[in-house]
Parts: C-alpha cells; structure tokens; sequence
C-alpha cells in the first residue's frame, strides 16, 4: 500500500477494497447501528444501501439475540472469529454465514465501531446437511437391516425350537452324527431305549457305544456297520429294489441287534440318511426302533403256520396218493369223466401240498430252525435240472427258453436244496407270469468285471412286469402284485421271500428289473 496516500484517497482505497469482497461486509457503531456496507451486503440482504444503513445490525439474522451477542462479544474481546450466523433476505432466501470481526479504533484510540466481514458457508452447511442426512438414511438403514436380522434370528431359533421338540419327542430313537461318526444329538426314545443319557455319548463314536450284532450274536466289525459305509460316502441300499430317487433313506433291514447300555440286546430296524452338503456327506441321521414285540409276533405266526403245515401235509399226501392210484386204474376202469374229475382233484391237490411246502419252508426259516447243509453245487446244472422238472409247463405255454452258461463255471459252495428252490422260484414265476410263446432267457456267469468274485446269475421274461407300486413290496411274505392276482389265482406270494432270505443268508444278493407289461429281470449274485 502506498503510505503516502492522502486521507480522501486512503478512504476510496479502503472503499474500493471493501466493494471489491464478494463477501458481504459491515461496519456496526457501538449502539449496533451498521454504518456502512458493501455491495455483498446488499445482495444477501436484498435491502438498498440507504435503508440499511442506520438501521440495526440484528435485524437481517434469522436469530437477532445471538447477532447481538456476536457484536457485542466483539467490543468486549476486541474480535470474534467464525461466528455463526444466518442472513435472512427479504424474499425470505437464506445464507448461512460464519462473521470474522474486529473493533476498529480512531486515532486517538477510541473504539469507533466493528468490522464485520461474513464468509458464505451455504454450499457448506447444504453438504454438511446432506451429509447429516446421508447419515440418518444410513443409520435408518442399518436399524432396519438389524431389525430385520433380529426377526430372522428369532424365527430361526423359534424354528429350532420346534425342530428339536420334533426331535425330542419323536417315538423312534434318533442320533445325528457327524462326518466321523461322532454322536451330536440323541433324543428322548434313544436314551430310553438304550439306557445311555445323551450327555453320556454326545462326543463319542456311535458304532463303539452301541454294538451292533447279528442274529447268531457276532460283533458286526466297525467297518461294516452301515453309518460307516455310508459315512465314507458310499450309496449302500439294503432294499432290493434298485432306488431311482438319490435322496432315498438308506434302509436297514431286520434282524439285527443293537446291544444297550446294560449289556441286553434287542432287534432293530430303522433308516440311515446321509446329511449332504452339496455331494458331500457330512454326517448322518440313523432312526431306529425296537422290534422285539412285532418279531415275537412274526414267530407266533410262523409257529402257527408250521403247525397248520405239518397237520395239513399228511392228509393232503394221502389224498394225492389215493387219487393217483384211483387214476392209474388199481381200484378199476375210470371213464372219461370219472378222469377228467380225479384229475382236477389230483393237480388241486398236488398244488396243495406245494402250497403246504412253501408254508413249511417259510416258517422253518423264521424260526431259524433249518439246518444248513452246504455242498459244492454247478449252478448250471441245477438249473438245468429245474427247467427239465419244468417242462410240461414251458411247452404248454409254447415258452422260448434259453439257458445262456459262461465257460468255466466254477462249483460253489452253497446249500445246494435251498439254492434251488430260489432257482425254481425264478423259473417258475418266469413261466407263471409270461404269455403264451413268451421268452426267457436264463444266464449264468461268473466273476466278470462288475461283480468280481461272484457268481452271477438272471432269470428274465418278457411277460406280464411288475407295476411300480408293486416294487418295494416284491419279496415281502404273501405279497402277490395286483396284475398277477387278476390273472392267475395260483401262487402264495412266499416264493420271493424265501428267495431273499436264502441268497442273503448265503452272503448274495438278489434284486430285480421290472417293466409293467414288458418284463423282468431277476439278478441274483452268490459268493465263488
Ligand atoms: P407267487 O407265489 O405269487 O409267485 P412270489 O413270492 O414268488 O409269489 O412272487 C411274489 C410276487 O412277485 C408275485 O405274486 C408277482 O406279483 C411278482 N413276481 C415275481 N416274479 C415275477 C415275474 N417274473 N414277473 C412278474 N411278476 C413277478
């Protein structure tokens, strides 16, 4: 600044500098009278120059009592910086200003007034504003998403909740374990049924802390035990009908004895599921449920059934005897009707005492009471023989029968009386269940690729199939499919059955392949 200025010219100076600040600036009289403004002012007030000066300093604020405490701070500490204020214009616009201001002295010393020069903060304050409102929308959300959170979690601890009152109060006795095998949940029937608390056995291995033997009382080796099986991920099914649906439990099957806490055992029967994560097993859920009254119940029957056998059978032979001596003329020429009687009677009753054998053959086999002769046997040949005690039937039937052998059939080691009556059930059913000039075709084959060190076998016909409600119920005892009972009254739905339980207890397998009104495939597979 040039110090040589005169005091009109220092005072345009002055003027010009202050006209040049967009900002709006005042002076104030000690009375808080302004005396002077610039055009800054004018614009934020919307008030010409001549009405506002002499008016007062706290007219133009939106909150004139701390306008006026702001001048007055002022004269008391000689300034005030940032002193927040808001200008309100005439239209009713508003500018949110911060006042930097100073006292101003003549010569001598004397306070003449205040310098007050306001700095616009509204962009400021609109993004403070919007920021404090981003913020509360913020805050507003997470409220929400926590609320939300909190309705979730207590839905699912309500679902929890009933899941495991399910669980609890579910009749069959349940354990959850996990990959290893290791128990995490057992419900009340479990405790109950094996005398085990579940703070007792939570941690440890299912297959050490329950036992499991077969019937003769042999310790099932852990790695037998299916929950093991199925744990390393293998797809086991018991049942004989191959499952079409992945997810199906996995079924045990009668007998086997789970061992309790006080060293009883008891027969069980139950389903294991895999608990999967994506494909991989990650535990598993085993129900189970005592079955002692319902085998007590089967034996009733079985004994029954053997009893009525045994009393039937001798009658019955009498009658065939008598009436095969009747019909080989020993009491006398028969004529052509006479014949034709005897021999309803003779084949009625011969079926009879078939009818008797298998009742006698079942039930001896549920009292466990068969004993078994085992016999280096030729699969082949059995068969053979078979189809020859068979071929009055296949012949009426105009049938197509093919016996199929694989070279170098070994003998095996089977009891060989039991093993055949399997094989003429196959062939029988095969010829009861077809058309007339349907096919069958029998194939014998020994370890091949798929079942290695086994002998393997198939009985198939392209006859009357087994409609698929049917399937699982196939070698339940008496069960007979509704498509052969409309046709053919004869049968005792046994045959399956037995043949289940002899090729299982011979340490095969047996299942099937089924098409209603196409055909089936029966596969039985036996230890070389
Ligand atoms: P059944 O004395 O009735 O033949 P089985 O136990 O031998 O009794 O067979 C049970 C049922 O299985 C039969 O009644 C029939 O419904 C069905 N079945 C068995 N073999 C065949 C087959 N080859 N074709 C069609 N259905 C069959």
């Amino acid at each position: 600044m040039n110090m040589q200025l005169s005091k009109d010219e220092e005072s345009k100076y002055t003027r010009s500098l202050i006209e040049a600040s967009l900002d709006p600036l005042f002076t104030i009289s000690i009375e808080g009278k302004i005396t002077d403004v610039n055009k800054g002012s004018i614009k934020v007030t919307g008030v010409a120059r001549e009405k506002i000066i002499g008016s007062d300093f706290s007219d133009y604020f939106t909150d004139p009592e701390m306008a006026c405490a702001g001048y007055k701070k002022v004269f008391e500490d000689g300034s005030v910086i940032d002193y927040p204020l808001t200008i309100k214009h005439s239209n009713g616009n508003l500018t949110h200003v911060l006042y930097n201001a100073s006292i101003y002295k003549s010569e001598q010393g004397r306070v003449l007034g205040v310098f007050a020069a306001a700095r616009d903060i509204t962009a400021k304050k609109q993004l403070e504003n919007q920021l404090e409102e981003f913020a509360l929308l913020q805050d507003q959300k997470i409220t929400n998403r926590t609320l939300e959170l909190a309705q979730k979690v207590k839905e699912l601890s309500e679902a929890k909740a009933k899941d495991e009152a399910i669980l609890l109060s579910l009749g069959d006795a349940l354990v959850v374990v996990d990959k290893v095998g290791k128990i995490e949940f057992v419900n009340k029937a479990f405790e109950e049924l094996l005398g085990w608390t579940q703070e007792e056995v939570l941690g440890k291995y299912m297959v050490e802390i329950i036992p499991r033997e077969d019937e003769a009382g042999l310790e099932v080796p852990f790695v037998e035990r299916i929950l093991s099986e199925v744990l390393v991920g293998k797809r086991i099914t018991t049942s004989t009908v191959e499952s079409k649906d992945p997810n199906a439990p996995i079924v045990i099957l009668p007998p086997y004895y789970y061992i309790r806490k006080n060293k009883t055992r008891f027969p069980a029967t139950g389903f294991i599921n895999p608990i999967l994560l994506g494909n991989k097993v990650i535990g598993a859920v085993e129900t189970f449920r005592d079955i002692t009254k319902e085998k007590e119940l089967d034996k009733a029957k079985s004994d029954f059934i053997s009893l009525a056998a045994h009393q039937l059978r001798t009658p019955l032979s009498a009658v065939s005897w008598y009436t095969e001596m009747l019909l080989s003329g020993d009491a006398g020429e028969l004529n052509e009707t006479q014949k034709k009687y005897f021999e309803q009677i003779y084949s009625g009753s011969n079926r009879m005492v078939e009818m008797v054998k298998s009742f006698l053959n079942v039930s001896l086999l549920d009292i466990g009471s068969t004993t078994i002769r085992i016999e280096n046997t030729n699969i082949p040949d059995l068969f053979k023989n078979v189809i020859d005690e068979q071929q009055q039937n296949i012949n009426e039937k105009q049938i197509d029968l093919t016996l199929e052998v694989a070279e170098n059939i070994p003998m095996i080691y089977v009891d060989k009386k039991r093993i055949r009556m399997v094989l003429q059930n196959l062939v029988s059913n095969a010829i009861k269940y077809i058309h007339k000039k349907g096919k069958i075709r029998i194939t014998v084959n020994a370890s091949n690729e798929k079942y290695p060190g086994m002998m393997f076998f198939s009985v198939q016909d392209n006859g009357f199939g087994i409609p698929e409600q049917s399937k699982d119920k196939i070698f339940t005892k008496f069960f007979r499919a509704e498509n052969v009972t409309e046709r053919s009254t004869d049968g005792t739905g046994l045959g399956m059955y037995l043949a289940k339980n002899i090729i299982e207890s011979s340490r095969g397998k047996i299942w099937f392949d089924s098409t209603e009104d196409v055909g089936s495939t029966f596969y039985v597979t036996l230890p070389l």
